[in-house]
């Protein structure tokens, strides 16, 4: 595992007199504090060099920062250390027993993901490890071959949307293990459109939601595209120019708002689009309840500039790609089977947007018809473990493909990538 030490978080009581000492002796730079509501916690971070120091100030009394001051008295509180890969490091420390405080990352500040290690394990000092959100390895492109085919994972940065929405009827102390929400309620989601080469050319699957959302919607959906789909592409060594076809799993506009530019062109200026008849004709006549996932400028300019082909049903899009309605979502969501040399992988989008919805009830409330999302789930995942389907989780902030697995009756993810 390499590390670096990001900062040293210091337990304050008095943060004039702290202040006094780091910015007026020191003569140190402050910034602007920030409040972590969720943990009763002001931060105040002084850059020194490639590491900082974190002045931590409680807001309550309640807050871990107020017990740990009147159980041990102000002083350095916990360490940080960066990781490129944090689920990769947190089983790297569960494999050799060591104790954790988080199984699972959660969102830190800045999109970053965050787990503590237990002091007891780390002789006497709080340990937290920390993954950037961007770029950070769970966002880098990763390739497999398969079969005759290439595919390549890549991403359109990240996104946060409701953890109640994204879970419906579970409990928020159910999802909130798998899926930890933020100050404003929101869970941590990636786009990650999936690039399929062959002998016939390049191929895309979904294009992320593009760069056309303005600053108020940017904030309410938590849009972070700092690292966006060409970083991606380009690092895979590819470029949009590359794509010969883009293909939608349904056009909601976080899987197809990045088909169009700022400007409303084609983004992908060599490509044909290829879009479900009927899709379009749901997307192009949004009723109350759909009306604010599907943005007109995402789509109806790739008609006018001609690079649309319709097509109708369940059919092959390509030699070993072939798309397959579920409903559910949308009245004709799809997801895409990618087949060859008898190896199956399947791009799920919505219907499996991450690794927490592998619990065929675990359905979003965003769905306009649940129990055919329920149907259909049930019957494909107990496909998809009988038959070994190489899943592709669109959404999942940390594992972009892995394996359905089931022992003792209990479901789980082998990462693949
Ligand atoms: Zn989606």
């Amino acid at each position: 595992m390499k590390a670096t030490l990001d900062h040293v978080g210091i337990a304050v009581a008095d943060i004039d007199a702290a202040l006094a000492f780091y910015r007026d002796a020191l003569g140190l730079d402050i910034e602007a504090p920030e409040e972590v509501t969720s943990q009763r916690v002001r931060a105040h971070f002084i850059p020194t060099g490639p590491s900082a120091l974190e002045l931590l100030e409680a807001t309550a009394p309640e807050s871990a920062i107020a017990t740990f001051i009147a159980k041990r008295g102000p002083g350095i509180h916990h360490l940080t250390l960066r990781v490129d890969d944090i689920v990769a490091a947190l089983a790297h420390l569960k494999a050799r027993g060591i104790r954790l405080v988080d199984e699972q990352p959660r969102p830190g500040a800045e999109g970053a993901l965050v787990a503590f290690i237990h002091p007891s394990a780390a002789h006497g000092v709080l340990i937290e490890l920390k993954q950037a959100a961007s770029p950070g390895a769970n966002l880098a492109p990763k390739a497999l071959a398969w079969g005759d085919l290439h595919l390549t994972s890549v991403n359109d940065g990240v996104l946060r949307l409701d953890g109640g929405a994204m879970f419906s009827v579970v409990p928020r102390p159910l999802w909130e293990k798998k899926a930890p929400a933020d100050d404003r309620n929101r869970i941590l989601l990636s786009m990650r459109p999936l690039v399929v080469q062959g002998a016939w050319g390049t191929l895309m699957i979904d294009c992320g939601a593009g760069d056309k959302m303005d600053a108020k919607q940017r904030d309410i959906y938590g849009l972070d595209r700092a690292r966006h789909l060409d970083h991606a592409l380009a690092d895979a060594g590819l470029s949009a120019d590359a794509m010969d076809v883009v293909l939608a799993t349904h056009l909601h506009f976080d899987h197809f708002g990045g088909a169009t530019d700022a400007a409303l062109r084609p983004r992908f200026r060599r490509a044909r689009y290829l879009i479900r008849a009927a899709e379009w004709e749901d997307a192009t006549h949004p009723h109350e309840r759909n009306r604010a996932s599907y943005l007109q400028d995402d789509f109806v300019p790739l008609k006018a500039a001609g690079v649309v082909d319709f097509y109708e049903g369940d059919t092959a899009i390509r030699p070993g790609v072939r798309v397959v309605r579920t409903g559910g979502h949308t009245g004709q969501h799809q997801i895409v089977f990618i087949e060859s040399a008898g190896q199956t992988a399947v791009f799920t989008a919505d219907l499996i947007p991450t690794v927490a919805h592998i619990q065929d009830p675990w359905i979003m409330s965003y769905d306009l018809f649940p129990m055919e999302t329920l149907a259909f789930k049930r019957r494909f995942i107990r496909e998809a473990i009988d038959r070994g389907y190489l899943i592709f989780f669109e959404h999942d902030p940390l594992v972009a493909a892995g394996y359905i697995r089931e022992k003792d009756g209990r479901r789980y993810v082998e990462r693949v990538l």
